[in-house]
């Protein structure tokens, strides 16, 4: 007989619908690390000197959870506190806020950016993950700012809180970005 055109359509070709993505923005006052994070996320690497005015996006295949997503990064490069915060509210569906220990007015800065998320946030009836994140766990010695000083600005903005070094294990720093991800898919 006659071949009937195949209207049965094969699943089995069709992509992923929603395969995970995942937009993070690294926040945070110049110098704080943002830069070194997502460097060491991304290549195991402590990079050192990288230039502080250079504002990308990274791309990462993840496996978080034993499902792949794909992760991207914006280390973003504001001059002095938020400006222009559209380019990466707009766009980011999880944040993370650096400050680094050792120094007292970068912890100071992470209010700016506390606010300026969540009153985004709230104007889209969406919550976004955020994760206050001090780096530069290494410098101990100098510290300026306390783990329950973190701990407890985080719990007044319903963020999670962690402490990381990027010169220190990787896995300490790939462990923060895989949280985000699995926070962001959660909501
Ligand atoms: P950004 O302006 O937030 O992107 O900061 P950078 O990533 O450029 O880092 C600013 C400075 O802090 C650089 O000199 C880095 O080498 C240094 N730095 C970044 N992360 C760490 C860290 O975990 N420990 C130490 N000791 N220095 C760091
Ligand atoms: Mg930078």
């Amino acid at each position: 007989g006659k071949s009937r055109s195949c209207s049965v359509v094969n699943l089995s070709t069709i992509p992923d619908r929603g395969v995970n993505e995942c937009n993070i923005a690294m926040l945070g006052c110049r110098g704080s690390g943002k830069s070194a994070l997502t460097v060491k996320f991304l290549t195991k690497r402590f990079i050192s000197e990288y230039d502080p005015n250079l504002e990308d996006t990274y791309t990462s295949e993840e496996i978080v959870d034993q499902q792949p997503v794909l992760l991207k990064v914006m280390d973003t490069a504001d001059q002095d506190g938020p400006v222009n915060c559209e380019r990466y509210l707009n766009w980011a569906n999880a944040f993370i806020v650096v400050y680094s220990i050792d120094n007292r007015r970068s912890f100071e800065a992470c209010r700016l950016y506390l606010d300026t998320v969540s009153i985004h946030t709230k104007g889209v009836q969406q919550e976004y993950p955020v994760i206050l994140l001090g780096n530069k766990l290494d410098m101990e010695r100098y510290r300026q700012v306390s783990k329950s000083d973190g701990l407890s600005l985080a719990s007044k903005y319903g963020c999670l809180f962690y402490e990381v070094s990027a010169c220190l294990d990787f896995d300490s720093v790939q462990r923060v970005f895989h949280e985000a991800a699995r926070e962001a898919r959660r909501e």
